[in-house]
């Protein structure tokens, strides 16, 4: 076995870390953590170190840690079969099972399910099929999307460009056109104090509503949002905003897309955050706890009325040129049944509904009244803390404070892992859906040493 000097070394000249200080890193001067195990809420590192992680990876693991059910379906379809391609009709048993599995779970009026490997791919298939949709019905000026500021899509050039957040675009020429970006539903960030949530809901869709009209209802195909904005700070929207955007772009033929990669599968209490917030996509984005993580899956639901369009764009002009070589790989369609069977005998979705109202009234009760906290909110097991320097202002640290970046490794010290989000001082929780009320206490109380141990 190679020692962690060794790996050090080699982790420093030759891994090319995503989302990570490179200088830094390359330097010597930010940590390396090797890990090496998971159980439930739990990882390990080589150091020996045990961490409650409170954001299942990157939201990821649902289902929590070392889930031998999943492990030994991988490793089954690994050795009777480990990769075949899906083109011209070709699957496996286990990619059509998944997409049975998927609709029967999806929201209403779902026709279809598009295999991709992660959350931007699926991004990067929707676009396309926005596009294409509107050339087979002949309007080919349609093709404008609107995205939210704040809004994550993914990591791509086009899912770079419908993500809302600077540190993504900075330096790389993002966003590009036919991309636009309007008001994020973010009721404490509202442009005035004394507004309501409904005051503040009207004036995202007459923001909306207004953007469309500049630009002419007829060059836009579609607006994509979270259900929750994710890393965006974990926002959960204002009282009646999906209706009043649903019908925004009702009145104006501009299709939605839901990107569920977080929300999908139970994390807010309910199998699909479409479904929790009433909302009506023709597309839905899907990936992370499709399999939970155990192996890269990522989907895109395609609803019934662009599938039509779908199938008479093929009649007219042959075989839809799209396609991975991985689409539906046969690894992580056996992941993703096992993961989605599992979520159903584990009652996770409920678990999430449940726990999650508990652990966000319980980090609220803890937290809410301290005086750099500004806002404690969450839906299911999502929850943030925005820290803010003073609370009647809702004003900013210096962002060369790094108080959320403090905050986060003053958790991990102390054992458990928060994400500091990338815009704003704010501590994001999205722990696996199996979290007990026990686990949630830790990472409260853990939480509050942390706190005052940076801001007193
Ligand atoms: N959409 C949302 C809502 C996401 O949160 C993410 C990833 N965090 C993506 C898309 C992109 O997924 P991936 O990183 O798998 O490309």
């Amino acid at each position: 076995m190679l020692t962690n000097d060794q790996l050090d070394k080699w982790d420093r000249e030759n891994f090319f870390h995503p989302s990570t200080h490179l200088a830094q890193h390359a330097r010597g001067e930010t940590p390396t953590r090797i890990v090496t195990g998971g159980e439930g809420v739990y990882i390990e590192d080589r150091d020996g170190n045990k961490l409650l992680d409170a954001f299942a990876g990157l939201y990821c693991v649902n289902v929590g840690y070392g889930r031998s059910e999943i492990a030994e379906a991988i490793a089954e379809q690994a050795k009777e079969l480990a990769y075949y391609h899906a083109y011209v009709g070709h699957g496996t048993e286990a990619s059509i099972t998944l997409a049975h599995m998927v609709l029967e779970r999806a929201p209403a009026n779902m026709s279809k399910v598009y295999f991709g490997l992660s959350g931007s791919d699926a991004n990067e298939t929707n676009i396309k099929l926005i596009w294409y949709y509107n050339n087979i019905l002949g309007r080919p000026e349609k093709k404008k999307i609107i995205s939210r500021w704040r809004g994550y899509h993914g990591s791509g050039v086009m899912t770079g460009s419908l993500t809302g957040l600077a540190a993504f675009h900075n330096k790389f020429d993002l966003p590009r056109a036919p991309i636009l970006h309007t008001e994020a539903p973010y009721y404490f960030r509202r442009p005035k104090a004394d507004m309501t949530e409904a005051q503040f809901t009207a004036h995202c869709a007459a923001e909306l509503e207004a953007l469309i009209e500049r630009e002419g209802a007829d060059t836009i195909a579609a607006f994509i949002g979270e259900p929750v904005l994710g890393t965006g700070g974990i926002v959960p929207p204002p009282e009646g905003y999906w209706a009043a955007i649903q019908a925004v772009l009702d009145k104006h033929d501009i299709l939605l897309v839901a990107d569920e990669v977080v929300t999908g599968f139970g994390r807010l209490g309910s199998m699909f955050g479409s479904d929790h917030y009433g909302m009506k996509p023709d597309l839905i984005t899907i990936a992370k706890g499709l399999t939970s993580a155990y192996a890269p899956l990522s989907g895109s639901i395609v609803g019934d009325k662009m599938w039509k369009v779908l199938e008479q764009g093929t009649d007219e002009n042959g075989p839809i040129g799209h396609g991975w070589t991985y689409s539906a790989h046969p690894i992580g369609a056996a992941a993703g049944v096992a993961n989605l069977k599992l979520i159903d005998q584990l009652g996770l979705v409920g678990n999430a509904g449940s726990t999650g109202k508990y652990f966000n009234d319980a980090m609220k009760a803890a937290l809410g009244d301290h005086v750099h906290v500004g806002d404690v909110r969450g839906e299911g097991l999502m929850c943030a803390v925005e820290f803010v320097k003073d609370r009647e202002q809702r004003t900013f640290f210096d962002a060369s404070d790094k108080v959320g970046a403090k905050l986060a490794t003053a958790l991990v010290e102390r054992g458990v892992i928060a994400r500091a989000m990338p815009q704003g001082d704010i501590l994001g929780f999205a722990p696996p859906l199996c979290l007990t009320r026990e686990e949630a206490d830790t990472i409260i109380s853990t939480t509050a040493d942390a706190v005052k141990s940076v801001l007193g």
